[in-house]
């Protein structure tokens, strides 16, 4: 019992808190509704600019209105039909709510005195089409430039200033296609998707479609939601959405087109997603890696013996490769494209020495063979026109004679082994143990 009555003067504590915070809005609000005392009213007017964001609501898109939390903007689309309509006016009146509707062109054009009852009671008008097909999706431009015409025609023909027309499009059915959306962003218009349906074009019962609402209002905290004014699930459920959106904390937000005597709300970027990045909550994504395409091919064939521009009679000089080195060399990774780039100048001094060390090459194997003639026909190719006279000779201490001959060591043969290979790359000056080699080595002519 004593726990009870703690409780009790607790909750009538935490009521009268609350009640002393909020006093002062609905007191400002019930102001603003003459006879409506009660009314949960219109908190504010956000002016937006069709051209800055153009397409809007997270049913579809990345951005959405720029609202705070626990505001609500409300939608309705596919009007103006006598019988459901002036009810939906009057249950918005009784409450001071500004909405947005979405005028379809021949509802219009049957009823043109239902838009101008919607403009008189300061409701934001948009267009829906001309016929409402739902075939925008994959529909021709120009079938849906002439719907998207229609539906603005007739609706401006309806108002007594055609001025009061807003930006604003919904696509039937939000049948988006891209072509459309940038069809539409082209001419200013404003593509209105929604945050949440609460499904009142379904055979679902009006209690359903207000909890649907709240439902999904509630997962969000805020947004757009879309409603229907041609339904009388709609005109059923509505007052008690209004109720339980004011008994919840929320405030209705009034959405008009910026123009040339009426600026743009101030916002920022991030006010435009449903849930802007901050520091205390962690982004779901990693950070974008760039995408690098170098070629088609993920790897490429190891290079053959011909392509290492060897000719034929040196084959015998490469080191042998074991099998295990064979099948690891089978592929390798695609280099990437600035390997290959080879800073000018420095192509002149490669060609040059590669000349020259084929030519070197040639006047080596003339040398060991054994015929005069041959020799002579080597000395004839030498490289680019210089002559140079060979000094061939067969020696058991070849590394150090041709050393003293100050003459450079051109090119060392070994007979076929790896380690005879390592003597080209100098290893033979180094003091490697001596043994039978041939040498040739080239002395200048002055
Ligand atoms: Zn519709």
């Amino acid at each position: 019992m004593i726990g009870s009555s703690v409780v009790l003067r607790t909750r009538s504590w935490i009521v009268l808190c609350l009640g002393m915070l909020t006093a002062g809005s609905p007191a400002a609000l019930a102001a603003d509704c003459p006879g409506h005392p009660d009314a949960l009213g219109t908190s504010r007017t956000l002016v937006v600019d069709p051209r800055e964001h153009p397409l809007i609501g997270t049913m579809q898109y990345r951005e959405t209105l720029p609202l705070k939390d626990h505001e609500v903007v409300l939608t309705f689309d596919d009007g103006p039909i006598p019988k459901y309509s002036n009810q939906v006016l009057k249950i918005l009146a009784d409450e001071c709510i500004k909405a947005t509707f979405f005028i379809v062109g021949n509802q219009a054009k049957a009823n043109p005195e239902g838009v101008r009852k919607l403009v008189a009671a300061g409701h934001t008008v948009g267009t829906h089409s001309m016929d409402h097909p739902l075939t925008f999706d994959r529909m021709p431009i120009e079938k849906a430039e002439a719907e998207i015409n229609g539906g603005i025609e007739w609706t401006a023909a309806a108002m007594t200033d055609p001025s009061q027309l807003a930006p604003f499009f919904r696509i039937p059915g939000l049948m988006r296609a891209e072509g459309l959306e940038n069809h539409l962003i082209s001419r200013g218009l404003q593509v209105w998707s929604a945050d949440f349906p609460a499904d009142d074009w379904r055979h679902v019962s009006s209690d359903r479609v207000y909890q649907l609402a709240i439902q999904r209002l509630e997962a969000k905290g805020k947004g757009i939601l879309l409603l229907h004014d041609i339904q009388a699930r709609t005109v059923a459920a509505l007052p008690k959405i209004i109720r339980d959106l004011k008994a919840r904390g929320y405030r209705i937000v009034h959405v008009v087109p910026a123009t040339a005597e009426r600026p743009a709300t101030p916002t920022t970027q991030v006010e435009w997603l449903m849930h802007p990045p901050t520091e205390t909550t962690p982004i779901a994504r990693w950070p974008r890696v760039p995408h690098f395409v170098f070629t088609q091919t993920r790897t490429l064939p190891a290079p053959a013996l011909a392509d290492l521009n060897v000719q034929g009679e040196h084959q015998s000089l490469l080191p042998r490769r074991s099998k295990g080195q064979i099948d690891l060399a089978s592929t390798l990774p695609v280099p990437g494209r600035d390997l290959f780039a080879i800073p000018e100048g420095s192509v002149e001094v490669l060609m040059s020495t590669t000349s020259s060390r084929r030519a070197a090459t040639r006047l080596a194997m003339a040398a060991e063979r054994p015929h005069p003639a041959k020799d002579k026909a080597a000395q004839g190719r030498g490289a680019k026109g210089k002559t140079a006279k060979l000094h061939g000779r067969r020696t058991a201490q070849a590394a150090p004679a041709a050393a003293d001959h100050a003459a450079q060591p051109v090119d060392i043969v070994p007979k076929s082994t790896a380690a005879k290979s390592a003597a080209a790359n100098g290893a033979a000056s180094k003091g490697v143990p001596p043994r039978p080699t041939r040498v040739a080595s080239l002395k200048k002519r002055a």
